[in-house]
């Protein structure tokens, strides 16, 4: 599996040492760009994933690849045993403006600002 790179001082929000059920998080944080090779303001926004288009590539080929007897390559889930969502944090550096994504956690309810 690839793994992105990991940097040194990245725990900006002390994401493991906070609740399990509900946390905030500031809107703006101080913490380390790897683009400015410091550490910057950077603004913290939710990461959402975009809708998919039905005409991608990968779409169309997916579509294609269903088709039929056993056209099913993967069970689908139907029973889930999580309640949570991992959520994914977007920093922004004010400086640069590099963006890069915090890993995500598990969360009931995640509050920024
Ligand atoms: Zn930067």
């Amino acid at each position: 599996m690839h793994r992105r790179k990991r940097y040194k001082n990245e725990c900006v929000f002390s994401i493991e040492k906070l609740g399990v059920n509900g946390m905030n998080v500031p809107k703006e944080a101080r913490t380390y760009c790897p683009k400015c090779k410091v550490h910057q303001a950077h603004t913290v926004s939710l990461y959402k994933p975009g809708k998919r288009r039905a005409l991608a590539k990968g779409e169309r080929h997916h579509k294609r690849e269903k088709r039929g007897y056993g056209g099913q390559k993967y069970p689908l889930q139907r029973e889930f045993a999580k309640t949570t969502k991992k959520q994914t944090l977007r920093v922004k550096c004010k400086v640069c403006g590099y963006t890069r994504h915090k890993d995500g956690i598990r969360l009931r309810k995640l509050v920024i600002g």
